[in-house]
């Protein structure tokens, strides 16, 4: 088993540590969850496994990204099955801190990130991104690693951090791992355990919308609002409530009114009280 830190002076010890061991040519790798680890969790400790000397993953719900009437209370909590993964896919030291250790009572510093923040899971999450953003400089002050490993899963969230880590000169790089899919396209998700059967087998309808309008994208389809509205009412047809469906410039997220070169399909949507989200990028050639 990965060996656990709960203290942040545990882990940056832990750190220093094996920075010495490893010596100047070494590379960390740092991978930030909340748990309730699945295969789309372990596609990143594997990425980092497979090009760094030492892996570290942080388990941290994190309390400031979720909204109050968000479902941080019954967020699944899985440590032990956690674990046993994070041995399994090459994790080598796990953070598991407690929220008071990483928000003592009297913490009054937030990190935001403007512009990108604005639109999409923003726009419907108005407090996540700066929960987000706040957390991960906090973690990465706490694990100095060379490279921090995140899901594509969370397309606006990985492009986010990498404003973040631009515009603040944050010395680490961030690497993007493929979103991970159950075979019949349902994208991994630690809140997919809180959908029943029906819902699941409804919210196959969301990875068949990206692919579908992909493909007509890929065909030469030019009208966007056309695609944006088939895509809503198949998603309203198969009993899901959506919140968006946008296709945005892949690197801005700026909505797109004919397509671009590379640009990324993404979709958000209630499945009962499950909200999902999922995307896909396309590249046309040229
Ligand atoms: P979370 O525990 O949900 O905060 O996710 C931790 C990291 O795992 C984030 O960088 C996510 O984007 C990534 N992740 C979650 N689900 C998947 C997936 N299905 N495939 C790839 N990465 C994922």
């Amino acid at each position: 088993m990965p060996t656990v830190f709960n203290s942040i002076p545990e882990i940056r010890n832990a750190l220093k540590t094996n920075r010495e061991k490893l010596g100047p040519e070494g590379i960390i790798g740092f991978v930030p969850t909340m748990g309730a680890l699945h295969r789309g969790h372990a596609a990143l400790f594997e990425a980092a496994a497979a090009e760094c000397d030492l892996v570290v993953v942080s388990i941290f719900v994190n309390p400031t990204q979720f909204a109050p009437h968000e479902d941080l209370d019954k967020y699944p909590r899985t440590l032990e099955a956690d674990l046993e993964l994070c041995e399994q896919f090459g994790a080598d030291l796990v953070f598991h801190p407690s929220a008071l250790e990483v928000y003592p009572p009297d913490f009054q510093s937030y990190v935001e990130v403007e512009g990108i923040t604005n639109s999409l899971e923003g726009e419907h999450r108005p407090t996540h991104f700066r929960g987000v953003t706040t957390v991960v400089l906090k973690l990465f002050n706490m694990v100095p690693a060379d490279r921090a490993y995140f899901g594509q899963k969370d397309y606006q969230q990985q492009l986010v951090i990498r404003r973040m880590v631009k515009d603040l000169n944050i010395p680490v790089e961030i690497v993007t791992v493929p979103t991970w899919r159950d075979p019949d396209g349902l994208a991994l998700s630690s809140r997919n355990k809180y959908l029943s059967t029906d819902e699941r087998t409804r919210a196959l309808v969301l990875s068949q919308v990206l692919n579908s309008t992909s493909a007509q994208l890929q065909q030469g389809e030019q009208d966007i609002q056309k695609l944006i509205t088939e895509g809503l009412v198949q998603i309203t047809e198969a009993g899901l409530k959506p919140d968006y469906f946008s296709i945005a410039d892949a690197e801005t997220l700026e909505k797109l009114c004919e397509p671009c070169q590379k640009m990324v399909l993404l979709v958000a949507a209630q499945a009962g009280t499950t909200r999902l989200i999922d995307n896909m990028t396309v590249e046309l050639s040229e």
